[in-house]
């Protein structure tokens, strides 16, 4: 069934003469053969979003329905890869054709005459359901790929082979009602349908970072959902940089919007080159990257996110924690701003379509802890963080507003911050996690006290914020020694804390025992230096102990010295404040 083309508007193509085709089917448009995907339909007119650069597409050109909807190819062979919106692989394609990518070119997402070693996992016989696993196959050092039961399918095992397979040739045969089903190791699924899960649980184990900021004062849940928002410079990227670096999840799928090229680029050059601390093997065994940078049309950039999350289920169903890393979503909205104009629908809020709330979303509702399908009962989680970038910093844009919505923690990063060089800059004040609660039993049972030293640093700062009020009013001389306490410890907290240098090794990652210990030295300095003020002794002799110092480097100890070092410190500082306080009496 084909069509011819009566108008081109940039990425939008229309066309008529598709009667058979269906809204969301992929075409192939003009001689290039580019790839679109069909937005609307009006009888058999079709409003056409191509993939590719339409330039030299005129009126009379062909278009040809696929008659299926965007997909993705799922299968081993997509870890250490690095796909387009629409999983193209660039790597491959950078091979074949240069830097840049040549119109319409047509090459599989996953490798077609690569052997991977397939092991069976069950035998000849075995009743099998849709989501059973079937074999691993070893893709990565540091991951094992499941395979599985495509959805929709179930039987009995008829035959099962071990050996060296493509991704098409069978490597099982089930049976029912008489009737064979050969499957391979890849199946298909298209992006914009969520892959299927037995039931949603409520996320209760931390996504564990490795940031201070995050893991202590704002956790994340594994399964849950975070936005970024942020101005321009004030440390997105490099957050996200380090969450798809530390996490302590199985997968990272990072999915790459910038509207700068070299941004991406810095993604493509440093990946590569990072070492997982939870496995000591290169990060790019556990990741696949999703790149758009600005030589690809925009409207490519629309469909990675949906690439990216389905690729992400995909792992999630076969047991993994997984984690989605979307920089940024502002430049996807974008995307879908450009697309509703040119489809001249009626605008909402600052041109976005009136639907844009409810695609954020939905992307975001595909985070979760799930049982996966299959008899086994494995459970697996999707975590979903989306920096988001408004337009000057005011994050009543409706990007951003959209997403704060749904989303259940919020990292503010904050452009004063930044510029005071105190990173990551992410606003102690008006930054908060829904997961608190649910992850309390998880702290507590790990490290009893962790959420009350938490709630007490975050009360100290809040304290701070106030009393800074007052000092701006009235000078810091008006302040009770014990509020001028709360000062020194809130400096503490912020500088010896929550300050942490992405780009300095022994700073960038920090475990939670060590965020643990730490907090607790400065919770407990402030615990006895306040009952010392209380019984009358000079702060200053307080404030200036050498271990409150020794606190302040304590962030640069070397991972493998820090218990010992923090012990001793906290011994230190006990000795030293009763010292101090013995002195006062003198005095
Ligand atoms: P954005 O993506 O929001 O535009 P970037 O992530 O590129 O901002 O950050 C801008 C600059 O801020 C970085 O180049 C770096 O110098 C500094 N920066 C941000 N976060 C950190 C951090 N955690 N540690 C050290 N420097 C940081």
């Amino acid at each position: 069934m084909s069509g011819k083309i009566i108008k081109v508007a940039g990425p939008l193509v229309v066309a008529d003469g598709l009667a058979d085709a269906n809204v969301s089917d992929v075409v192939r448009v003009g001689h290039q053969h580019l790839i679109g995907e069909i937005l609307n339909m009006t009888g058999d007119r079709a409003s056409i979003q191509v993939y590719e650069e339409t330039t030299g597409l005129g009126p009379g050109a062909e278009v040809v329905t696929t008659g299926a909807p965007l997909s993705v190819e799922l299968g081993p062979g997509m870890l250490e890869g690095i796909y387009d919106g629409i999983q193209r692989p660039l790597t491959e394609i950078r091979e074949l054709t240069g830097s840049t990518i040549a119109r319409g070119i047509d090459v599989p997402a996953l490798n077609r005459t690569k052997r991977w070693e397939f092991k069976p996992t069950v035998k000849p016989g075995a009743e099998l359901v849709e989501g059973d696993i079937i074999g691993t196959v070893q893709e990565t050092s540091a991951i094992e790929h499941r395979i599985l039961v495509p959805n929709g399918i179930s039987g009995k095992v008829k035959t099962i082979e071990e050996g060296f397979f493509t991704v098409e040739d069978t490597v099982c045969v089930l049976e029912r009602d008489g009737k064979e089903i050969p499957l391979t190791m890849m199946q298909k699924w298209p992006v914009r349908v969520n892959r299927p899960y037995k039931k949603k649980f409520m996320p209760d184990r931390p996504l564990q970072s490795g940031q201070r900021i995050v893991d202590t004062m704002f956790p994340i849940a594994k399964g849950g959902t975070a936005a970024i928002p942020g101005p321009f410079g004030s440390g997105k990227t490099v957050m996200q940089h380090a969450l798809a670096k530390w996490s302590d999840v199985d997968i990272v799928v990072y999915i790459g919007c910038g509207e700068r090229g070299n941004e991406m680029t810095d993604v493509l050059m440093e990946f590569p080159e990072l070492i997982d601390p939870h496995t000591g093997e290169p990060l790019m065994k556990r990741t696949v990257l999703i790149a758009n940078t600005s030589d690809m049309p925009v409207a490519a950039r629309e469909a990675s996110i949906y690439t990216g999350i389905t690729i992400a289920e995909y792992f999630r169903d076969m047991g993994y924690d997984v984690a989605v890393i979307a920089d940024s979503t502002s430049r996807w909205a974008e995307a879908l701003r450009e697309m509703s104009g040119r489809l001249e629908e009626m605008p909402g809020e600052e041109g976005y379509p009136a639907y844009l709330a409810s695609r954020i979303a939905q992307f975001y509702e595909r985070a979760g802890v799930v049982e996966c399908k299959g008899a086994d009962g494995r459970r697996g989680s999707l975590t979903a963080i989306g920096a988001v970038s408004p337009p000057g910093g005011d994050i009543s844009e409706p990007v951003s507003q959209a997403t704060m919505r749904i989303t259940k923690v919020f990292w503010g990063l904050d452009s004063a911050l930044a510029y005071a060089r105190h990173f990551p800059a992410i606003n102690w004040l008006n930054s908060y996690s829904l997961y608190l609660d649910y992850l309390k039993p998880w702290y507590e049972k790990n490290f009893p006290g962790f959420m009350e030293n938490r709630n007490k640093a975050m009360s100290i700062l809040q304290e701070e914020a106030n009393l800074n009020e007052i000092v701006r009013l009235v000078g810091a001389d008006s302040l009770a020694p014990n509020e001028q306490l709360t000062l020194a410890t809130a400096k503490m907290i912020r500088e010896d804390f929550l300050q942490q240098n992405s780009f300095v090794d022994i700073d960038s990652y920090s475990e939670t025992e060590r965020q643990f210990m730490l907090m607790n030295l400065i919770i407990e300095f402030d615990k006895l230096a306040r009952a010392a003020v209380a019984n009358g002794v000079e702060l200053e002799k307080l404030v200036n102990i050498p271990a409150k110092e020794k606190i302040g480097r304590a962030k640069t100890v070397p991972a493998n010295q820090y218990k010992a070092e923090y012990t001793q410190i906290g011994e230190e500082m006990r000795r030293q404040i009763e010292e101090a306080s013995m002195g006062g009496e003198d005095a």
